[in-house]
């Protein structure tokens, strides 16, 4: 793939301006500016053209018009992406999906959601909760990621640790090909077996094998009654140790986060105080149906914690202290980055025993590197967000090692280089750490018989061929 020429561009925008409103075409500059970033810090990469799609029709028709002149297509939600999954590495046309934004269905009998992929994620939570239903996959984004964003990276969040991920309650899709096909997989009920799981494949294709433009999901009912509680510890480790002994102790919180020192000195006093002599921080949460259960749960968890070095435990008296705890816990990612310049926010994902360890050796790194390692994140999966900050551009090969080195302890401890954020373009160097030759040759194969012309989102996941 090179980048696509301008006449080849030009070309792409006639046949497109006979088809669609002139409103859904853009080349304004400042537009293009704003949908060549994501929040993945890996530079600016701006499209050539930019096309609003308002229906599926439209996709399959920006498909092939871009395809038949040569010009890559890089789908584009809302831009949260923190692995630069929606970038145009090669500039061409940038298809953004946030104008089919519909909730098409929300049916309480059969416990089923219809949505467009421009919905925002918090929207559709909202509207279930409205109608007794629970959306659980809870990205720390929800306020505005959108389904579509959550399809392709197979988000997870703080509840998948009792909850599962979006894979998980993914039914159907309306799916369009580079081709410009149109499939339609899955099915509306729970269960259904019928040929291959194409849904599971398109779920987590980082952008790279097609367009969602309808989801069918599965909603749960709601859980009647939450409770949440903040568990302090002088240390990380100690923390993260009583992690791993409340998950053995036979009980299933929602949410287990954790917050490492960095992470609290950046939120402390931002809506939330933290008590003297706070370390770290695990805030704990258990829902169900009956009030009396849930403190019990809480107060064996605390149990166990305390058992492990915990210096207290706070229980959330109402859903404001809860809304509060929250909130401080989804400014983490911005509250680091007003502490240094520069930040790399990793999310690799170990199994749940190795999570002390994994944390110990990234902070040995980083003191061994002279870089401050911010860790936190959704410890009761095992998926950790560990951050370096640092003052410079200059530091930058020395990140750049770090960053290496913590995928290596990460895989070396049984791990994954990436939990939720996708590997897209800030982490194709690492996926060979990982997965073997054969298994990246099958894959490339699969993207090579999906998108034979390999123009869809070229250059995420797979380091191009040399
Ligand atoms: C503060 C913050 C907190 C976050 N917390 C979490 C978290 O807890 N869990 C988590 O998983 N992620 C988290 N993220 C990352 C991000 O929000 C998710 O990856 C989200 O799913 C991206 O959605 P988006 O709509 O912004 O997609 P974009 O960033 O616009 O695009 C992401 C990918 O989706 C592809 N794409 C877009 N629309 C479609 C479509 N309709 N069909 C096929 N492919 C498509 C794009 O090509 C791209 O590859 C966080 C990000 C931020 C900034």
């Amino acid at each position: 793939v090179k980048k696509a020429d301008a006449s080849a561009v030009a070309a792409v925008k006639a046949a497109l301006s006979k088809v669609l409103q002139p409103n859904q075409l853009s080349d304004d500059p400042e537009k293009l500016r704003v949908y060549g970033h994501d929040e993945s810090d890996m530079g600016d990469f701006l499209p050539q053209l930019l096309v609003f799609a308002q229906s599926t029709a439209d996709v399959s028709l920006v498909f092939r018009a871009a395809f038949a002149h040569g010009v890559p297509v890089t789908p584009v939600a809302a831009r949260s992406g923190k692995s630069g999954g929606s970038l145009p590495l090669y500039g061409g046309v940038s298809l953004s999906l946030e104008r089919m934004n519909k909730i098409l269905e929300l049916s309480p009998e059969d416990l089923v959601a219809v949505v467009e992929p421009g919905v925002i994620t918090g929207d559709l939570m909202k509207a279930a909760d409205a109608v007794g239903l629970f959306y659980p996959p809870d990205p720390n984004s929800w306020e505005f990621c959108s389904m579509g964003g959550n399809i392709a990276e197979n988000a997870g969040g703080p509840r998948a640790l009792k909850y599962g991920v979006t894979r998980d309650y993914v039914l159907g899709l309306e799916w369009v090909l580079p081709t410009g096909e149109v499939l339609h997989c899955g099915k509306r009920t729970i269960k259904g077996v019928a040929g291959y799981d194409l849904c599971g494949l398109f779920v987590g294709s980082e952008g790279t094998l097609g367009v969602a433009t309808k989801i069918t999901l599965q909603l749960i009912p709601r859980p009647r009654k939450v409770m949440t509680a903040l568990v302090i510890f002088a240390d990380v480790l100690a923390a993260a140790r009583a992690v791993s002994a409340m998950l053995a102790s036979g009980l299933l919180p929602r949410c287990l986060e954790l917050l490492d020192d960095v992470s609290i000195r950046a939120i402390d006093g931002r809506g939330f105080s933290f008590p003297q002599g706070a370390g770290a921080a695990v805030i704990a949460e258990v829902d169900g149906n009956h009030d009396d259960g849930l403190l019990l749960e809480l107060q064996q968890l605390s149990e166990v914690a305390m058992a492990h070095g915990a210096l207290d435990t706070l229980i959330a008296q109402d859903d404001a202290q809860r809304e509060k705890l929250w909130a401080a816990r989804r400014v983490v990612s911005t509250s680091l980055r007003a502490m240094k310049p520069f930040k790399i926010s990793e999310d690799v994902a170990v199994p749940r025993s190795k999570i002390p360890e994994a944390i110990a050796r990234f902070k040995e790194m980083g003191a061994r590197l002279g870089l401050t390692v911010a860790t936190y994140g959704h410890a009761g999966d095992g998926n950790l967000h560990a951050n370096i900050l640092f003052d410079s551009p200059k530091d930058r090969p020395t990140v750049d090692e770090a960053l290496k080195q913590m995928m290596e302890i990460t895989v070396a401890l049984g791990g994954t280089i990436t939990g939720e954020h996708g590997v897209g373009y800030a982490k194709r160097r690492f996926i060979a750490l990982e997965q073997g030759e054969g298994l990246i040759s099958f894959q490339k194969r699969l993207k090579a018989f999906i998108d034979p012309l390999g123009l869809l989102n070229p250059g995420k996941i797979f380091e191009p061929d040399a």
